[in-house]
């Protein structure tokens, strides 16, 4: 009973976790394309609310929030080729045009939070071998740091401030690196386990 209860309460916190997640993935994507994000996180919290099975078109969602049809769609678009958003195709109650009707499928959420994860830590793991393979100089005064061909091209003279170049001990950072590469190789695992089932 006890554990059961347990369980609950962790599935729900991580819930909350992916969503927060999902709002942060949103905000990101909207930057990128240059659409509002207070925009595009509102349309997203309508969706988030929609019923899956009904979906939501792009005319309801303007008649709620009185974003212009043309805006909404371009954020629907948006988190179309995210993957987190997808449709269904329908009839207009009255008209009986074909409609749109647009809802989040939480599985594809999970599968984009991965994807994007998955492309962090291949960032994060491309830089530790470049940081594993190089040797660094940095400027005492503005602390701009050089590789050591750049260093050498500068005869170890900052180009900035003509300080002495210094060589950088990058040990810290390849070790800050290491760790968050093994805490998002884990935190995958963790979402793996949620999407495809442990
Ligand atoms: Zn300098």
């Amino acid at each position: 009973m006890k554990e059961n209860n347990n369980k609950e309460d962790s599935n729900s916190e991580s819930q909350v976790n992916y969503i927060n997640q999902l709002r942060e993935f949103v905000r990101l994507l909207a930057l990128k394309a240059e659409t509002d994000d207070k925009m595009s996180s509102e349309i997203l919290d309508i969706l988030l609310k929609t019923d899956p099975e009904r979906g939501i078109s792009d005319e309801e969602i303007e008649g709620i929030t009185g974003y212009r049809q043309s805006d909404v769609r371009k954020v629907l678009r948006l988190l179309y080729d995210a993957r987190l958003a997808t449709y269904r195709r329908g009839k207009h109650p009255e008209t009986g045009a074909t409609r749109y009707y647009w809802y989040i499928d939480m599985r594809s959420v999970g599968l984009a939070i991965i994807r994007r994860k998955k492309a962090v830590l291949e960032k994060l793991k491309s830089r530790l071998i470049y940081e594993n393979n190089n040797e660094f100089y940095k400027c005492p005064k503005d602390n701009t740091r050089y590789t050591f061909d750049d260093a050498f091209e500068y005869d170890f003279i900052c180009p900035k401030c003509g300080s002495m170049l210094e060589l950088d001990t990058n040990e810290q950072y390849i070790d800050i690196l290491k760790r968050r590469i093994s805490l998002l190789e884990e935190e995958i695992k963790q979402d793996e386990n949620k999407v495809f089932g442990s």
